[in-house]
């Protein structure tokens, strides 16, 4: 599939399912025990992306901070001429200042950390493990001392944590983070699927907390908070701070993981996992939106879509 003119190309490189914490709303959670990537095949990967013209590679797990050649790989990548080096992370590494510095030295351009509570009880309930919402701040304060810039976060939204998310947001604003995502919980795989009703709220009630972290954001002048995998019916006035449309416009992304190769991201979700309905009929906006998951549409019905008029 070509990708448009302006758009920057990004490759997502999936190291391998393994990982330190244990999300309950893990998209991969049956996945663990699926082979890592070896380095041989990683490094391959990134020379094709270099080959590929690839403007932004983003080295993802899993975690693939807890890899042996984690630092290697993100040297490579550099080396060979790759724009931009991005990694998700759940911070937990940076805590240790020493392999905070070897990352940092290693060449990575920017860092997107997974914060999933404004307090140690939520974040840990939500990552099953203790002491993981400590160990994120400590990353952040420790990159902070590096004099690191491009810290990012992403905030998975599920029903334990989306009253907290204005709480959230504050903490965000606290370290002046500047790109933010507020992402729906994907519930078509994993954790989210196997305890859903557990998990998954009704976006009717998920987005007025959305929504409010969104403004801080924009209160704090930060143009880059977006909110991820919502149907727009409960983002009005919010269209630029939708990921999704920001995404079309800007990046043809593909996601290259050990089980599968997807070479139109964007597409493949629009198809096989998101949904609209005959209560979308007539919408103004019908084009623009991708729905809401399809899975969600299975177990809660599509009530709460309303059509923009
Ligand atoms: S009614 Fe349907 S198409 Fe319109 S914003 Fe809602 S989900 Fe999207």
């Amino acid at each position: 599939m070509k990708k448009n003119a302006p758009q920057k190309t990004k490759i997502v490189l999936f190291t391998g399912y393994s990982c330190n914490n244990n999300c309950r709303f893990c998209i991969n959670s049956n996945k663990r025990e699926l082979l890592e990537k070896t380095t041989d095949e990683l490094i391959k990967e990134i020379y094709l992306a270099k080959k590929k013209k690839a403007d932004i590679v983003e080295i993802i797990g899993g975690e693939s901070t807890i890899r042996h050649d984690y630092t290697h790989l993100i040297s490579v990548a550099k080396k060979i001429g790759i724009k931009e080096v991005l990694s998700a992370t759940n911070g937990k590494i940076f805590s240790d200042f020493s392999a905070a510095k070897k990352i940092v030295n290693s060449g990575i351009s920017g860092l997107i950390f997974s914060l999933h509570g404004h307090n140690s009880k939520t974040h840990d309930y939500l990552t099953r493990s203790k002491g993981s919402f400590n160990e994120l701040i400590k990353g952040i304060e420790n990159l902070k001392k590096l004099g690191f810039k491009s810290i990012n976060g992403n905030t998975t939204i599920v029903k334990p944590n989306m009253r907290f998310l204005p709480r959230i947001a504050e903490l965000y604003a606290k370290y002046k983070i500047r790109n933010v995502e507020y992402i729906f919980v994907d519930p078509t795989y994993g954790g989210a699927y196997d305890n859903f009703k557990e998990l998954v709220p009704k976006i009717s009630k998920a987005s007025v907390f959305m929504r409010k972290a969104v403004d801080i954001g924009i209160n704090c002048g930060y143009k880059q908070w977006k909110v991820r995998y919502v149907p727009l019916c409960y983002f009005n006035g919010y269209e630029r701070h939708i990921s999704e449309i920001n995404e079309r416009i800007l990046f043809f992304t593909e996601h290259w993981a050990p089980d599968f190769k997807n070479t139109n991201a964007l597409v493949s979700r629009q198809i096989i996992s998101r949904k609209k309905t005959a209560r979308c009929k007539g919408c103004a906006v019908y084009n623009a939106c991708e729905g809401i998951w399809a899975e969600y549409i299975k177990r809660y019905g599509d009530s709460e879509l309303k059509a923009v008029k």
